[in-house]
């Protein structure tokens, strides 16, 4: 067994609270502490542009169930700095915590279109609460980003009455999931009254209005109030400096390896990591994905070489414009896919071979345990 007496873990999101779970029950029984800049433990972050944005809204619907890791949470404390020499991670509020094993798990931030105090984003519970008070007056809504996020704010407000106007440089989802679905999603948004203002780029001007945008050839798009979902940017500030500047990714990201790892001591989960791919290290900033290695992140500090690697097929869901969407496999997918069950432009269960052997599974509206939909995804199913 280990000898690890002391782990830290920076974050309380879901790969936080995943890992502190999976070192418990993988036999750590030594000290543990979730370092948290948010004041809340871990909630269902994708429930805040679903559930909690409808008009007859399940308010607890992103909480989770009770956590039994034991670990001292400190919450509304966030780290500022990571000394790996002397295994020392510095926190805001002028405490220190020494460690033997490190868990990374500081996820990632809303990025933003511009400093204007008029545009909101979408990140945090706080965040879900005012666009809820706020589109439950009706607003006229723009919408950038044509992406999940956006897509799914878009889709909340038009539940809620609002006119809605989705700036998107490109076809909405395409980016994400590929032209069919894509195209599926985007049928069933016009039906329902979204106007879709396609743009390369779209800016906030100052002095334009608090809740306005450009778009490429000048145009300005007003309405009452801005929302933008246009990315998020790993939290990696309080790693400057640390000396673990070879593993730090373009984008902001932690490069971690195939166990979750950045050295022996210190793994890195969620959407703050760059896992490795067929195509070099990449992010998959999606709830499942943040569970998956957070598990393996906490088995590879116990464990080391012993521990599972990283590389199930990613999961991913959408809830918007009264579809729900969950796909296994990589995205986006090019072309038709076969029709394994259903109707085409209902509930369908939908596989896109790959060329290795593998394949994507999507189940639109349609009713599949995740173990089912998973098994589709070997071409030979
Ligand atoms: C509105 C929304 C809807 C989504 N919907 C879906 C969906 O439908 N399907 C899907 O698959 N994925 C969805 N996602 C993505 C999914 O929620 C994320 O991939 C997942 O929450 C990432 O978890 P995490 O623990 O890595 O990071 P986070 O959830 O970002 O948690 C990291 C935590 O660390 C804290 N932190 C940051 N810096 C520090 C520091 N220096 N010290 C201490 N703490 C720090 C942060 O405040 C935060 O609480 C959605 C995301 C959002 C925002």
């Amino acid at each position: 067994m280990t000898a690890l007496r002391r782990v830290v873990v920076v974050g309380g999101g879901i790969a936080g609270l995943t890992a502190a779970d999976s070192l418990r029950a993988s036999g750590f029984d030594g000290e543990l502490t979730i370092v948290g800049a948010e004041r809340r433990a871990a909630y269902s972050r994708p429930a805040l542009s679903k559930a909690l944005l409808r008009a007859e809204a399940d308010l607890t619907a992103h909480e989770l169930p009770p956590h039994e890791h034991g670990a001292v949470e400190l919450l509304g404390v966030a780290a500022t700095g990571l000394d790996p020499a002397t295994r020392m991670v510095s926190l805001d509020d002028g405490g220190a915590l020494p460690y033997d094993g490190l868990v990374i798990a500081s996820g990632s931030r809303a990025r933003r279109l511009g400093a204007a105090d008029g545009e909101h984003v979408l990140r945090t519970l706080d965040d879900a609460i005012a666009l809820r008070a706020r589109i439950a007056d009706r607003p006229s809504v723009i919408v950038v980003g044509g992406g999940p996020l956006g897509m799914e704010v878009a889709s909340g407000a038009l539940d809620a009455g609002c006119a809605v106007t989705l700036v998107t440089a490109g076809a909405p989802m395409a980016r994400h999931l590929g032209a069919h679905l894509a195209a599926r999603l985007e049928r069933t948004a016009l039906a329902r009254g979204l106007t879709i203002l396609r743009t390369p780029a779209a800016r906030i001007l100052p002095g334009a209005g608090a809740s306005a945008v450009a778009l490429a050839d000048g145009t300005l798009v007003e309405g009452d109030l801005l929302v933008s979902g246009v990315g998020d940017i790993p939290n990696t500030g309080w790693l400057a400096g640390s000396g673990l500047d070879a593993a730090m990714r373009p984008d902001g990201a932690i490069a971690v390896d195939a166990r979750a790892r950045v050295r022996p001591e210190i793994v890195a989960a969620g959407d703050v990591a760059a896992v490795p791919t067929l195509g070099g290290h990449a992010r998959s900033p999606i709830w499942h994905s943040a569970i998956d290695q957070a598990r393996i992140a906490a088995v590879s500090l116990l464990r080391g070489d012993e521990s599972p690697t990283l590389g199930g097929a990613p999961y991913f869901w959408t809830e918007q414009f009264g579809l729900t969407i969950r796909v296994v496999g990589r995205t986006p997918v090019d072309g038709e896919p076969e029709l394994v069950d259903g109707d085409p432009e209902g509930a369908a269960l939908l596989r896109w071979p790959h060329a290795d052997g593998t394949a994507t599974a999507a189940a639109v509206d349609y009713r599949i345990p995740i173990p089912r939909l998973r098994r589709l995804t070997d071409v030979a199913a």
